[in-house]
């Protein structure tokens, strides 16, 4: 499967090759060219596999990778779950289920592709030959930093540094953050909010100058942030395998749609259920779940994305983000695929901190659903 950057239809790369760079040369993120089509026979399969197998056979249709391979790095990622279903899904009412994304190492919904992105990174060094290792630069608004410290923590060839906002994240999180081991590992605050510590981290990756530097010390740059398409397939699983045990257990019929809300901050986990919907999961609305930061709420009633606005520090600092970077590859896919719409809006959004979509892109908005609620609501 080749990915292909927003911002530019020249730009191409293998999959393994877009977890390496993570974001584009150009700033654009990398998505799939075309998306996989899950037939109703591979769903079913899926639900009598265990999260490791299920995971190997959705990333499949990613990665060119041998099977068994990957597998074998399914599996040791999510060994260290401490719930052998690694995602149990709790029944709250009649046809509401809860899916826990929380039983990894940091607790962090993160750890379900923060556990699998540096084996994805291992593969795409050892494919690529190169002679540099890899830097990964975070961003953070807290569950980041530390499920991606824990990820690369000692990984061969590779070094990370975490920079979270200095009074935007919990004490919890600043503690798992300041304390973490591994001889690889560096923290740093930022003085702003989240929105600046991921606009400076982008900054540094799409400036040659500082990419020539590194290199001439023997790095390239990558990132564990959901720019990085790495961090986005391995979430598009748990929404295929979860749908697929609700039919196995009778809950769903095949083929029925299904909601799927999704507390949302940078726009990653709920994209990666639209991937699964793209893929043909039965999915009728995307709930975006927002809280006092309700940039995406508006965005989805009125096509105006608009963030030069209040920024709130809630109780839930992982959704206290104002720029969303996975927004843009929503954008990009109702453009029609189309970089150049897409660039425009982009750089209108870097200088004006704002943009309107035209009424024909809003119409394709219509797989989502956008609310917010109150820490008091
Ligand atoms: C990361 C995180 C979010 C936001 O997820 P996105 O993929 O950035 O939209 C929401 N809640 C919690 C607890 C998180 O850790």
């Amino acid at each position: 499967m080749r990915l292909v950057s927003t911002r530019n239809a020249g730009n191409t790369v293998g999959a393994l090759e877009g977890v390496l760079k993570g974001i584009a040369d150009d700033g654009g993120r990398f998505v799939p060219e075309t998306f996989p089509q899950i037939s109703r026979e591979c769903i079913e399969e899926i639900g009598g596999m265990t999260y490791a197998q299920a995971a190997a056979r959705v990333l499949g249709f990613y990665f060119e990778m041998d099977p068994g391979e990957l597998l074998a790095m399914t599996t040791a990622a999510y060994e260290n779950f401490d719930d052998a279903r690694v995602t149990p899904m709790k029944k709250l009412g009649k046809r509401e289920f809860v899916l826990e994304l929380f039983h990894g190492p940091t607790l962090a919904f993160k750890d379900m592709a923060l556990q699998l992105l540096p084996r994805l990174m291992g593969a795409a060094l050892a494919e690529n030959g190169g002679k540099e290792d890899v830097l990964i630069l975070t961003a953070t608004s807290g569950d980041t930093g530390k499920a991606a410290l824990e990820g690369f923590k000692d990984v061969p060839r590779t070094k990370i540094a975490v920079f979270y906002p200095e009074e935007g994240v919990s004490s919890m999180q600043k503690l798992q953050m300041v304390t973490q081991g591994g001889e690889n590992t560096y923290v740093c605050a930022v003085r702003g909010n989240f929105d600046d510590a991921q606009t400076g981290v982008k900054q540094v990756f799409a400036d040659p100058q500082m990419a020539e530097k590194v290199r001439e010390k023997g790095y390239v740059f990558s990132s564990a942030n959901s720019i990085n398409f790495g961090r986005l397939a391995p979430q598009i699983v748990y929404y295929i395998y979860a749908y697929a045990r609700l039919v196995r257990a009778g809950e769903v019929r095949m083929g029925d749609e299904v909601n799927i809300t999704v507390p949302t901050g940078n726009f990653g986990n709920i994209l990666a259920a639209y991937y699964a919907k793209r893929m043909g999961l039965p999915v009728a609305k995307l709930i975006c779940a927002s809280n006092k930061n309700n940039v995406l709420t508006d965005f989805f009633d009125s096509g105006r994305y608009v963030t030069n606005r209040m920024f709130f520090k809630t109780m839930s600092p992982s959704m206290d983000i104002l720029i969303s970077s996975n927004l843009e590859r929503l954008i990009y896919r109702i453009a029609g695929n189309d970089p150049e719409k897409n660039k425009v809006l982009m750089e209108e959004l870097t200088k004006d901190g704002a943009y309107h979509i035209t009424d024909e892109m809003k119409m394709q908005l219509a797989d989502f659903y956008g609310n917010y609620a109150t820490g008091e609501e």
